[in-house]
């Protein structure tokens, strides 16, 4: 234990910060999983109500839930009631055990269920168990949910109204956004990214368009997103997202449909808009041969 805890000695602690009365959100660091992070690389987020506390996803580890569980009880004398699972991935979801083994009741998208009893999240588990030990452990296992949803879900947890919105497949099959509409709050999942870069990967940018624009709807302030830190500028955000997944369908399905190589039609493109941005470098290249892929399947 003693190696443990120096070895977590420098590592962020979890500490929730408030950002309306009764809605605080602890927020990882911006790098890669690592043993000296813990894997603490994501956000989540919770909600006190007079009848308990809804909590939003479970963090990268089961010792960071441990971390998050005890910094409620600091807050809170109430119950954790409810956790949401945004999406199944793995910064995400491995301390879902801790909040599994204290009887709160798990909640996702039933399409998490698919990636539960894939190969790819039991390979990923394995690779974690080398990569993020000791934090990840054999003791470490994916946890599946008490209640599976497959359409939008309002649930109403002392008095307060929380609409859980499925926005798959867009980020993942799974996603699963909850929206407090009386407070203007948006807890995003990995659907927004803040001021920078999304990293699009294997993702429909179809129906994650779709979702953006319903979440559009909704008079949202403050979007807490699953990385970085917390927007009051929800709206630019959205928007920010939603364009510039249109634009690289746009510009790399025109050039899918005209059957111009990758490389020209890359160069080609107008990325004035999103150049300046965080990220753009790392993710703007990847996005574009993603989304030329897709394009490419659905307009053979
Ligand atoms: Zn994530």
């Amino acid at each position: 234990m003693l190696a443990l805890a120096a070895l977590g000695a420098s590592a962020q602690a979890v500490e929730p910060v408030e950002i309306q009365p009764g809605i605080w959100m602890v927020q990882g660091v911006s790098a890669l999983g690592s043993p000296a992070n813990r894997n603490f690389i994501s956000n989540a987020a919770f909600v006190v109500t007079p009848e308990g506390v809804l909590v939003i996803d479970a963090l990268g580890s089961p010792v960071l839930a441990r971390e998050l569980v005890a910094a409620i009880g600091r807050i809170t004398p109430r119950p954790i009631r409810h956790l949401v699972v945004t999406h199944y991935h793995a910064d995400h979801i491995y301390g879902l055990q801790v909040f599994k083994d204290l009887g709160v009741g798990i909640i996702a998208h039933q399409q998490g269920l698919v990636y539960l009893h894939s190969e790819a999240a039991a390979l990923r588990l394995e690779a974690s168990r080398n990569e993020l030990a000791p934090w990840i452990d054999a003791q470490t296992r994916l946890v599946p949910a008490d209640q599976w949803v497959s359409q939008n879900t309002r649930l109403t947890l002392g008095g307060v109204e929380f609409l859980l919105q499925a926005a798959g497949p867009a980020h993942t099959p799974e996603d699963l956004v909850v929206l407090l509409p009386h407070k203007g709050v948006l807890f995003a999942g990995d659907l927004v990214f803040r001021g920078r870069v999304p990293f699009v990967g294997q993702a429909d940018s179809g129906r994650w368009i779709e979702a953006l624009d319903h979440l559009l709807t909704y008079e949202v302030r403050t979007i807490v997103p699953g990385h970085g830190p917390a927007s009051t500028s929800a709206v630019t955000d959205l928007r920010l997202t939603r364009d510039y997944l249109q634009h690289l369908r746009q510009t790399m399905g025109e050039a899918a449909r005209k059957l111009e190589p990758f490389e020209e039609a890359y160069a080609k493109a107008d990325w004035s808009r999103y150049a300046h941005l965080p990220l753009f470098k790392v993710a703007n290249r990847i996005n574009a041969y993603n989304t030329y892929l897709l394009m490419e399947q659905s307009h053979p």
